[in-house]
């Protein structure tokens, strides 16, 4: 079929496949570019088909040539429907390492259900023995408590007060103000079930169990903190309590296992999951503009590598006072911060393009689900059915 996007709000329902490809393709040419003298050898990641797993994971295999397990929940291609862009990342992925002789192999099912951790446990005492680095990077509107069954789903709203800005509404490009009332304690404390730390202890409790860790292996959650203009929705609100108990499970993991288990603080970048948080969208565009012009600009796969490289295995972790890795750091750079803030309250629907990156965000949305590639003829007709080669049942 000809596949073309459809936007809804702040997703594409539709994705390419040809266009996924080449997305990866582009991350895969970056990662080989840096090759590692010390790097993992065998690499499960858990959220690992968009945005920040992906990049992981592509890290992982080509700069590292480490064998990879990825986790994720997509959609495979229904009834001539396209699949989800997460389920053709993978596709492409598993053909790049294939091509590689890069073990790979992936599930597509629940992270926060027994059932997947026990299968992705098996699948390590009988492929790798153990594993050496985990990364935690899901994004995720609801969880089921395995224990209790009890669905949590989660919000992204203020805490204490009400919280009025402006946002920007990305299928419309229009400037609006947001209010947003304040959570109450249900609401808290189910975004901490669902994006909070419990599910990552979890995964680390059954590979220790499972006796799959190796003595010296890392883990690493992503977080995020983000500017003053975005506390109130974000590092003060529902989602940064959350991220609160992440930092909770990084110290109870490291007491429990032994595990030097980090959260890694990483920049705003288009993601599926950040098109949806209040405000942020409008702060990307501008952050871009800004960080474009001073050279520091980086997306998914050069805060990964630097992760990878500086950070966990060739140089010094240089956590903060809060033992946080800081890859958010040329974001929070103040003078990059200052002028954020100085653009802020200017920018209006008609000047946006202008004041910020707009045109890049939307370019980068796109891109995310396979759409707007160099190379790409989106007027051919497309095979939609694909299938994940090494997806484990
Ligand atoms: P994303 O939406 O691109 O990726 C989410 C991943 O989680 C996908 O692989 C998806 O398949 C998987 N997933 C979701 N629910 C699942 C489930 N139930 N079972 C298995 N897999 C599931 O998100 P992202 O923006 O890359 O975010 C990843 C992490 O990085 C999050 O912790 C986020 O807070 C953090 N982070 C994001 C940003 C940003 O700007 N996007 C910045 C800093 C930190």
């Amino acid at each position: 079929m000809i596949i073309q996007p459809k936007i809804r709000g702040f997703v594409c329902i539709t994705s390419h496949p040809e266009g996924c490809a080449k997305k990866v393709a582009q991350e895969i040419t970056k990662a080989k570019a840096t090759t590692m003298s010390k790097g993992p050898k065998n690499v499960l990641v858990i959220g690992a088909s968009t945005g920040y797993g992906l990049s992981s994971r592509i890290t992982a295999a080509f700069s590292c040539g480490a064998s990879t397990i990825g986790v994720f929940f997509e959609r495979p291609s229904l009834k001539g429907k396209p699949a989800s862009a997460g389920w053709y990342n993978t596709v492409a992925f598993e053909s790049e390492t294939k091509a590689a002789g890069i073990y790979t192999k992936s599930f597509n099912g629940d992270a926060f259900s027994n059932e997947l951790k026990k299968k992705v446990v098996k699948t390590i005492q009988e492929d790798w023995g153990k594993v050496d680095c985990v990364i935690y990077s899901l994004a995720s509107p609801r969880r089921t408590d395995p224990k209790t069954e009890i669905t949590y789903r989660s919000c992204l709203k203020p805490i204490g007060e009400a919280f009025s800005n402006l946002t920007l509404d990305t299928s419309k490009g229009l400037i609006e103000t947001i209010s947003i009332g304040p959570a109450n304690e249900e609401e808290i404390e189910h975004t901490t079930k669902v994006m909070g730390g419990e599910d990552w202890e979890l995964w680390m409790d059954a590979l220790a169990e499972g006796g799959v860790l190796t003595e010296d292996a890392k883990s690493v959650a992503y977080s995020y903190i983000g500017p003053e203009v975005t506390w109130p929705v974000y590092k003060n609100g529902t989602i940064g309590t959350a991220k609160l108990d992440v930092e909770r499970a990084s110290r109870a993991i490291k007491k429990k296992h032994g595990v030097d288990a980090f959260v890694s603080v990483n920049k705003a970048v288009v993601t599926q999951a950040s098109s949806a948080i209040p405000v942020v969208p409008l702060y990307i565009s501008i952050l871009f503009k800004v960080m474009k012009a001073k050279g520091t600009h980086e997306g998914c796969i050069e805060q990964i590598i630097r992760l990878f490289k500086d950070r966990l295995y060739e140089g010094e972790h240089q956590c903060d006072q809060m033992g946080r890795i800081r890859l958010d750091d040329l974001e929070m750079d103040p003078q990059v911060q200052e002028e954020v803030a100085s653009i802020w309250p200017k920018v209006t629907t008609e000047n946006i393009y202008d004041l910020s990156d707009f045109a890049a965000y939307q370019k980068e949305f796109l891109e995310l689900f396979g759409f707007g590639l160099e190379g790409v003829d989106y007027t051919q007709e497309v095979e939609v059915e694909r299938s994940i080669e090494n997806l484990v049942d």
